[in-house]
């Protein structure tokens, strides 16, 4: 089995610039988004810096890798070690650009990404921090893989919200984990066994916050993943499009 994809990334209909960076490396199997925050400038540094890192260090050899000054747990398997380590490399770097700039303080990003199990070829993990998505549409149905960083999140699953009142809720943009924050993160890791046909989205909150599990199965449907992917950024931008909509998406085809 193989793993194609595509990406595009859309500034809006009301910013003015985008934040959101995107990574499609498919000779990698390598699929990132990211969603910048701390104002214009320093967003798009912090969701590129992110990028850029993780995949520098993904790209950089199946070697057994020194992982200092990260601590991780003994079980985790090769391929989850390096992701763990490249998106916390990622952050140190952010954090540390954040800390030698004033103008860049406060800045920091969320990031998703899929990368293909060095030991399975219709595996693949998702990593993630923030409330940028991942979903698996199977069979003409879409599924939510990731849980949101995100203060409503949070409240959700304390039972005080409704997932409908959380749609409406002030504070929906809150997240409680990013990239840049601070020295140390914490990363949701994932494994996906892939069957052919089995599609993966990649999407910043600029998509998830205006489309929902079943217009993002309508939309992908069998089509080729970039006609799927701006017929996603469409749907955005034709229901407001208030902020940076980025789609990755990834499929599963048979040798
Ligand atoms: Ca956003």
């Amino acid at each position: 089995m193989q793993i194609t994809g595509f990406g595009l990334t859309d500034v809006g209909r009301v910013r003015s610039s985008n934040e959101d960076s995107l990574g499609v490396f498919p000779g990698l199997g390598l699929y990132i988004v990211a969603d910048g925050m701390g104002g214009h400038a320093a967003g798009e540094v912090a969701s590129r810096l992110a990028v850029e890192t993780v995949h520098q260090y993904l790209a950089g050899g199946d070697s057994e890798e020194v992982t200092l000054p990260f601590e991780l747990p003994p079980d985790l398997s090769f391929t989850a070690r390096r992701i763990v380590v490249a998106i916390k490399f990622a952050n140190l770097r952010i954090h540390e650009a954040a800390c030698a700039d004033p103008a860049k303080s406060g800045m920091g990003t969320t990031l998703v990404m899929a990368f293909g199990d060095r030991d399975a070829a219709d595996a693949v993990y998702i990593g993630h921090v923030g409330d940028s998505r991942a979903y698996l549409v199977h069979d003409g149905q879409a599924r939510q893989l990731t849980q949101d960083h995100s203060l409503i999140n949070d409240y959700i699953s304390q039972g005080l919200l409704s997932e409908e009142e959380a749609n409406q809720h002030p504070l929906k943009h809150v997240i409680t984990r990013a990239l840049g924050s601070v020295r140390q993160i914490d990363v949701d890791l994932q494994r996906l066994t892939l069957k052919p046909g089995d599609t993966v989205l990649l999407c910043s909150d600029g998509l998830s916050n205006l489309v929902g599990e079943s217009e993002i199965a309508e939309s992908i449907r069998t089509d080729s993943l970039e006609t799927a992917c701006r017929r996603l950024v469409d749907l955005a931008l034709k229901k407001g499009g208030d902020d940076n909509v980025t789609v990755v998406l990834l499929r599963a085809i048979s040798d």
